[in-house]
């Protein structure tokens, strides 16, 4: 590599998936449920308006950086905020850079979930800040899900601490945050004056239990709430997410964003407002489907002596534990490999959201029909065979 392009310290500080690293052995036939986007068409509302205005002239301006006053106005109201309360980014995940690198300086802490999205982590590494990990409690007999365990985040909050990084539901465990923790760990923030940042992209997919945002369970809103459309109208490519939080502090952020993407893509903030306004009929029929497919699995996977799988109570995702099978493969990333091999079939190793994710496998129940019965059907016969 040439000298002169050398990768910055913050570019270098970025650890490649291993997610990535995996998906490099897949062919052409393999069941991927290791993909946490849907299979499904955008939309019917948000289809019919594309085709509806398929013979106007188009313009694509930039819009403004926060985003066109009719779509803030139409996530403003989906959130029920005011619509300076809320910014327009490329997706949660600017909005996470947005958060991060313009919240963190270098020497901060932030205390990142484990397991977790790993670009958490990555982020705060790039902004020079050190991510500490923090657990969230395994599942037992009386809590079958995995949850938000206060004091282990009170346990590692030092002088430096600067954020706390929350996601509800959670990628890769499935689990949402009870109301009563949520709150105790929103008050404890507050009393030590840390702020917060929830990626709450699951949101529309909640199974069990009941789902409360950041922003209602906290009682001073000294955090940012962050979501979009990528999950819930699956409309991933198209880069519509928000961030949603007090306005001095978006209007703080706005240059940072506005220098990184100057404004979210205008298609899809058209899109955001059809959308939007469709959201409840959307999100039934989406829900619909994806749930099928989550009774399917969890039928599937019930009797191939994983005992009762920790059930996905939220997001798309269904965190396995395959710790008996550890004895033979040695890990999971080995059992994942030797899983892809032999049945052509693709999930996602624990280890690679965290150490508390040793000993699981990430399956997404994002492919259906045909492509979902086939998949399970060969998971059984490797998981029997082993
Ligand atoms: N947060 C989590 C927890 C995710 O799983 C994902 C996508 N896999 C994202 C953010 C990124 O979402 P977006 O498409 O809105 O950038």
């Amino acid at each position: 590599m040439s000298p002169l392009l050398r990768p910055s310290k913050r570019a270098q500080a970025i650890e490649p998936t291993l997610i990535r690293a995996l998906r490099a052995g897949m062919g052409p036939e393999t069941i991927d449920f290791g993909l946490g986007q849907t299979d499904l068409a955008v939309t019917e509302a948000v289809r019919r308006d594309l085709c509806a205005r398929h013979d106007e002239p188009v313009r694509a301006p930039y819009t403004p950086n926060a985003g066109t006053p009719a779509a803030r106005r139409a996530v403003a109201d989906h959130v029920g905020v005011e619509p300076d309360q809320i910014m327009l980014t490329c997706g949660v995940q600017e909005g996470l850079a947005v958060a991060i690198l313009g919240l963190c300086d270098p020497g901060d802490e932030v205390l990142v979930p484990d397991p977790g999205f790993p670009a958490y982590a990555n982020l705060v590494r790039a902004a020079g800040a050190s991510p500490v990990p923090y657990p969230l409690a395994a599942p037992t007999v009386e809590r079958p899900g995995w949850g938000l365990d206060v004091a282990a985040v009170e346990e590692r909050l030092s002088d430096a601490a600067r954020l706390v990084i929350l996601n509800n539901p959670s990628n890769p465990t499935g689990s949402v945050h009870g109301e009563a923790n949520l709150r105790a760990l929103l008050s404890l923030l507050s009393q030590r004056q840390i702020g917060w940042v929830s990626d709450e992209i699951y949101e529309d997919y909640v199974w069990e239990g009941q789902f409360i945002s950041a922003l209602q369970a906290s009682d001073d809103g000294e955090g940012i709430v962050l979501s979009g459309l990528s999950k819930s109208h699956h409309m991933m490519g198209w880069r519509l997410g928000w961030m949603a939080g007090p306005s001095e502090t978006l209007r703080a952020l706005t240059p940072l964003h506005q220098h990184l993407v100057t404004c979210a893509p205008l298609p899809a903030q058209q899109a955001a407002v059809i959308a939007l306004a469709n959201h409840d009929q959307a999100m039934a029929q989406t829900r619909a489907e994806i749930g099928g497919r989550r009774r399917q699995v969890l039928e599937a996977l019930g009797d191939v002596g994983l005992g009762s799988p920790p059930r996905s109570a939220g997001a798309f995702y269904l965190f396995v534990d395959v710790r008996p099978w550890l004895s033979k493969f040695g890990t999971t990333r080995a059992m994942a490999e030797r899983l892809l091999e032999e049945e052509d079939v693709m999930v996602i190793p624990g280890e690679g959201f965290g150490a508390s994710g040793l000993g699981h496998l990430r399956l997404a129940y994002t492919i259906g029909g045909e492509q979902l019965s086939e998949g399970l059907g060969r998971l059984r016969k490797f998981l029997m065979r082993h």
